[in-house]
């Protein structure tokens, strides 16, 4: 036997059997590959913003000159903190900061799941409740759906019976329905497990069931700076829960994952919002002009209350292949449960859109 199957027996069972996340092909290696400008490619596959947060220019100058690279980060991360308590109105005890949502997801999969349990995962939602449930050595749950675009909360419930946890996604990346706050409510208030709610797209739909946490104590809500406030690159999330869930999330928080840049640059943001709630106002009116203008150009166009539309042709691959070879990237979706014929896109500025649009004409 050589080394390196050796290495994999190394490996634990449940990361041997994990399909693990597809990396996305670099932007400049898109733009070789079909021979375009590497400003010419536009991702309308990530679900980020399309404009810049041009108001934190001024600040990162200011805080590059006081920064200290040699030291570590504020370990506690006070002035994030507190930011995050002026942007929600939740104190210190009540959030938990990480390098993105996906880190506070993986916090909440390591305390609740784990070896052995199971987590409810009701598909099709975003792919990480998945595999951060497989990669602490837990197993996903089902719970059906009336359609891929609804949630039944009584379904969940019945399914959370014996789970380690529910991941929730709302609004469900990547179908972009809202299950109303009754409805998490009602599952939040009848199951004995925590709940997590990934409101990573909050901004782009107003409704939060941050109040609910007052209420129960098993409730998490994570959000981020990754998509209204136009800072994915910074990686910056935060969940907020009761003073006892955050307490068992603090067990397992890195003491160091957030950059002493990106914790400043984060607070900064949290504490300007103006730019950001102009700039969702600016993908909330695009994204209803292209729903009506892709609903007589395509199958079916889904109702949305994110920054990206789910639409439905009779040969997505090729749909998708054809847009990558313009440089236009999209997400093929069609192989996630329900959700045949469907690719998924982000809204991005107007002129970007207008390219998609006239380049999907001549493809259909
Ligand atoms: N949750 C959802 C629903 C998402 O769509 C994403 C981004 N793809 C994330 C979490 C991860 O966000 P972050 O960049 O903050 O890790």
């Amino acid at each position: 036997m050589d080394r390196s199957s050796r290495l994999h027996d190394a490996a634990r069972p449940s990361v041997l059997a994990l399909d693990p996340y597809a990396l996305e092909v670099p932007t400049e290696e898109i733009a070789a590959r079909y021979g375009l400008a590497v400003e010419d490619v536009v991702r309308f596959d990530t679900n980020t913003s399309p404009f810049a947060a041009e108001n934190l220019a001024e600040p990162l100058r200011r805080f590059a000159d006081r920064m200290a690279l040699n030291e570590y980060p504020d370990t506690s991360y006070g002035e994030l903190v507190a930011a995050i308590g002026r942007y929600t109105g939740f104190g210190a005890g009540q959030v938990v900061v990480g390098c993105g949502a996906d880190e506070i997801l993986d916090m909440a999969a390591k305390v609740f799941v784990g070896e052995g349990r199971s987590a409810v995962v009701p598909e099709p939602t975003y792919v990480m409740y998945d595999l951060v449930t497989r990669i602490v050595g837990g197993t996903p749950r089902p719970a059906p759906r009336p359609t891929p675009f609804e949630m039944d909360a009584d379904a969940v419930i019945a399914a959370a019976r014996g789970a380690a946890a529910v991941w929730l996604c709302n609004p469900n990346n990547p179908t972009g329905d809202l299950t109303p706050v009754e409805d998490v409510e009602r599952i939040v208030a009848n199951v004995a497990c925590p709940v997590v709610v990934d409101e990573a797209y909050y901004e782009y739909c107003g409704v939060t069931v941050a109040p609910l946490i007052s209420k129960y104590p098993n409730l998490l809500v994570v959000r981020t700076l990754s998509k209204a406030f136009s800072l994915a690159g910074l990686r910056v999330g935060f969940g907020l829960a009761s003073a006892g869930l955050i307490e068992l999330m603090m067990r397992v928080r890195p003491p160091n994952s957030i950059g002493t840049i990106a914790a400043a640059l984060g607070a900064a943001a949290l504490d300007d919002t103006a730019v950001m709630r102009a700039h969702v106002a600016g993908v909330v009116a695009e994204r209803t002009r292209l729903v009506a203008t892709l609903r007589p150009m395509v199958q079916d166009v889904r109702d949305t209350e994110t920054n990206f539309l789910l639409w439905k042709v009779a040969d997505p691959k090729r749909v998708a292949e054809a847009l990558l070879s313009r440089g236009l990237i999209v997400r093929d979706v069609s192989g996630r449960p329900g959700l045949a014929g469907y690719l998924r896109t982000t809204v991005r500025t107007p002129a970007e859109n207008d390219r998609l649009l006239a380049e999907l004409r001549r493809i259909l």
